[in-house]
């Protein structure tokens, strides 16, 4: 049963599916299996840790971007930890070092300066160097690491073959919601750039981004795809790290209509808020889809559904329903699991929607509920 709506007694609440939450690590899992290929959760797109013992059952584990996240990982799933970061800080890179199985260094300068201090404290982990394969099909600036003057990973003129005796991986990142054929294109530059050192290394990590758990993406091309470069580099182990991929289409923020007015068209505030708790919707942007609706004017009620901050621009866009909404009626936006809560912010001193759980079998389980307290621990 799909979540029952009668249950949602309060809003705004993301609600996470564990069934389709499930059918991803499914498919994540598949691509393990017949690839040989070890997938990692990226904390950054999806970190709800209530779920982690059921991620923790197919995943190998968590990618980290930090302290804070390095900690969560271990903390709630124990399993592989791999951090990494654009810098690390030198007060914070033993208990980094301490808390991960791989750490991954951005530059060879921070690579060497630190390589001896996390060797020292945690004298198993593995080391690897971030690189920037300078391919990226990617469709926008703001999420692509190749983009001209980008800070993330070191490019073939900035490789330091001093560290080559340091290192047992590569990692790049390249990809943002892209099919298999995107991944090729990144792969083949990326050989061509760093292929003479690929057969140095116990593993290449190659980052996210890739849209494995969406229709229509070919499984099979990338079990392929991962499976032929082994084969070409005597077998050497390979990750994926997909935040996205884990959370797609695994659930929903419900919202409800506060008031309606019009000025010129009829416009809805809602007890959520595009800019606090949707905002990718409006960086990348995107138009989040709503259960039920349509553009506007395809159905015959069109209404401006807007956030319930004093942001003018805190805007999701126009929908129209095939029947008249009032005040009170429930909003449901689609497909609001990934980027979201991970992000979201108390501006304005809006409530944080309360996360929870559906379970087809036991209903709606709330797992958190937030308050002022939330909001004014962060200021002072
Ligand atoms: C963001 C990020 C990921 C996850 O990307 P998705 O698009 O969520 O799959 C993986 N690795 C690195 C280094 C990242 O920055």
């Amino acid at each position: 049963m799909s979540i029952d709506f009668t249950q949602v007694k309060q809003t705004p609440m993301y609600i996470c599916e564990l069934e389709k939450l499930e059918n991803n690590l499914q498919i994540l899992d598949k691509v393990q299996k017949e690839s040989g290929a070890k997938v990692i959760l990226a904390l950054k797109g999806f970190a709800m840790h209530s779920t982690f013992d059921l991620v923790g059952k197919y995943l190998h584990g968590c990618t980290a971007s930090g302290l804070h996240e390095a900690k969560l990982a271990r903390e709630k799933m124990n399993k592989e930890v791999h951090t990494y970061s654009p810098a690390f800080k030198e007060e914070e890179i033993k208990e980094i070092a301490l808390l991960s199985n791989d750490i991954v260094f951005n530059s060879p300068s921070q690579l060497l300066e630190f390589k001896d201090i996390v060797k020292e404290v945690n004298p198993d982990i593995s080391i690897s160097l971030r690189i920037n394969p300078e391919y990226s099909e990617s469709p926008v600036d703001l999420y692509n690491p190749c983009a001209l003057f980008s800070r993330l990973g070191t490019t073939k003129a900035n490789f330091n073959e001093e560290v080559l005796p340091f290192i047992d991986g590569l990692n790049f990142h390249a990809l943002c919601e892209q099919d298999v054929s995107a991944l090729e294109g990144v792969l083949k530059a990326f050989e061509q750039n760093f292929g003479k050192y690929i057969s140095k290394m116990k593993y290449i990590n190659f980052g996210g981004g890739h849209h494995i758990t969406k229709k229509g993406y070919d499984v099979d091309k990338l079990i392929k795809v991962i499976k032929d470069f082994r084969s070409r580099y005597n077998n050497i182990e390979v990750y994926l790290e997909p935040g996205e991929a884990v959370g797609w289409e695994t659930g929903v923020l419900v919202s409800t209509v506060l008031d309606i007015v019009d000025n010129g068209m009829k416009i809805l505030i809602l007890d959520t808020s595009a800019e606090a708790h949707m905002p990718d919707t409006l960086a990348m942007p995107y138009r989040a889809e709503v259960r039920g609706a349509a553009k506007a004017n395809e159905k015959a009620f069109t209404y401006k559904l807007t956030g319930n901050t004093c942001l003018a621009g805190d805007i999701m866009g126009d929908y129209s329903f095939d029947t008249p909404l009032k005040v009170g009626d429930k909003i449901i936006f689609e497909d609001q699991i990934h980027y979201t809560f991970v992000k979201s912010t108390t501006f304005n001193g809006i409530k944080l929607p309360s996360l929870a759980l559906w379970d087809r079998s036991k209903g709606l389980k709330i797992i958190k509920n937030f308050g002022y307290g939330d909001y004014k621990q962060r200021l002072s």
